[in-house]
């Protein structure tokens, strides 16, 4: 078997969401002006910096920040740690993120960025200095009316904390305070809002749920199985279990497993906190081999960590009936054709995890505000919108009679467009 490179894996990802975008617009004869504009991104920040290590010598790190586009607003998106992250990854995911707010009606456009690196080498103390040193790096190309980063891929609440203080920090006495919202997902205590460490998961599971609800599907004693056991596979599969659903496999970074009769979601965590954020070595399930992780029989599939999990390699052995995209551009199109022939369902990622940049947006207006809401007011609040998206995304794929990443597709695509032809070209 011919195994895809690195470089591949990557390239494949930017090719994806063009392939995705074009799709949309041949269908909508979008506006050929506004398509050359949207193909492109706005800006891209290519950054070298320097860290002190623990041991005295000096690494060089690789950053990036790609806008994608802010007809809408401010750009928005999230850092991601890991070796994958370069320029082409990066691009892709700012434009899935100009996609998903537009889809979900938010007053925000598309970014996305990170370091090339893996975490896992580096001490706390390391990562600190490194996240500030980026921080510092990036400047004034981010900031809370302009761009907004978030958790993403190995980038936690912390990390959010390290860069509000670093970006303060660099403002005069009488501008700090006016700058918490430079990132979102920051700590509770540290401006950060109830509710967004499950937003995102929330939502997962409220697409998955509503969607249910219209195929007539009980999701009691459905399985489940969920690629990625972090922020967002964890929080779908907390509330798919408590709905009554059955976790029969996971898989992470490090190995994966499936027990048939259920994996406790809660004792799965637990030891997960105690095993440096692995899955490896749970004693209540069995191990399997990582190639056959998507082929195992379970009813609903969650991929949750990266992109270009679901191809032509793997989609025709998928027994799930419906794949709800926890990850960004988890399914390539070849895999997504295969899915369709089948008759396998599939909520969009611009659509399924839109409940973590909405619960973003949440957090940006209270900081800006100056206020404070308690959780079950942002989860009611979360729950509103994500049902109002879900059901224009559902309705506007019933009467094409298509699907339903074509139909949110559409739907992110006219919003913009409109921004584009009411205010024109400068100059
Ligand atoms: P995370 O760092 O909290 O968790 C990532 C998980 O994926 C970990 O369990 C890790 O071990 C696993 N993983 C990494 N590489 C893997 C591989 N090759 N195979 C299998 N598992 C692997 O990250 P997260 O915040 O949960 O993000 C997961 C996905 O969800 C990403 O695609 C991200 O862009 C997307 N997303 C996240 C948010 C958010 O609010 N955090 C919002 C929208 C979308």
């Amino acid at each position: 078997m011919i195994t895809k490179s690195k470089t591949q894996l990557k390239q494949g990802m930017l090719e994806n969401v063009m392939r995705q975008f074009n799709h949309a617009a041949d269908i909508i004869g979008l506006n050929s002006n506004i398509r050359k504009i949207l193909s492109i991104t706005n800006n891209e920040l290519l950054i070298h910096f320097p860290v002190k290590m623990d041991n005295g010598d000096v690494e060089v790190f690789t950053g990036y920040r790609v806008q994608h586009n802010n007809a809408l607003g401010p750009y928005k998106g999230g850092l991601r740690y890991h070796p994958t992250v370069d320029i082409d990854a990066a691009k892709a995911l700012a434009m899935w993120m100009t996609w998903k707010t537009s889809l979900a009606g938010l007053p925000y456009g598309g970014a996305k960025g990170g370091i090339q690196i893996d975490p896992s080498k580096y001490s706390n103390a390391e990562l600190e200095r490194i996240t500030r040193r980026f921080t510092y790096a990036l400047g004034d190309n981010i900031g809370p009316e302009h761009d907004i980063p978030a958790p993403d891929v190995n980038t936690n609440s912390q990390t959010m904390a390290w860069i509000v203080d670093t970006y303060m920090s660099t403002k005069s006495p009488a501008e700090r305070s006016k700058n918490q919202h430079v990132v979102t997902g920051k700590p509770l205590g540290s401006g950060g809002s109830e509710g967004r460490d499950r937003a995102t998961g929330y939502g997962v599971f409220l697409n998955i749920k509503l969607w249910a609800e219209k195929k007539k599907v009980n999701l009691k004693s459905k399985r489940f199985i969920v690629q990625g056991f972090g922020n967002v596979g964890y929080w779908t599969a907390y509330f798919l279990e408590n709905e009554g659903a059955k976790l029969v496999g996971v898989q992470d970074a490090y190995g994966t497993i499936a027990n048939s009769d259920g994996i406790e979601v809660s004792k799965l965590y637990q030891y997960m906190q105690g095993n440096k954020g692995s899955i490896v070595g749970y004693a209540l399930a069995q191990v399997v081999d990582k190639d056959s992780f998507f082929e195992l029989d379970c009813d609903i599939c969650i991929p949750a960590a990266l992109g270009n999990q679901i191809t032509a390699d793997n989609a025709a052995k998928i027994k799930a009936f419906l794949i709800a995209e926890g990850a960004n551009g988890p399914t390539d199109v070849e895999g997504e054709e295969i899915l369709l022939k089948n008759g396998v369902g599939i909520i969009p990622d611009i659509l399924c995890n839109s409940g973590g940049v909405i619960g973003s947006y949440f957090e940006w207006l209270q900081n800006r505000n100056g206020e404070l809401w308690q959780l079950e007011e942002v989860m009611a609040k979360l729950e509103k919108k994500m049902k109002e998206v879900f059901e224009k995304v559902y309705e506007t794929a019933e009467n094409r009679d298509g699907d339903m990443r074509t139909a949110a597709y559409i739907i992110a695509i006219e919003r913009i467009e409109k921004a584009y032809v009411q205010r024109g070209i400068f100059p």
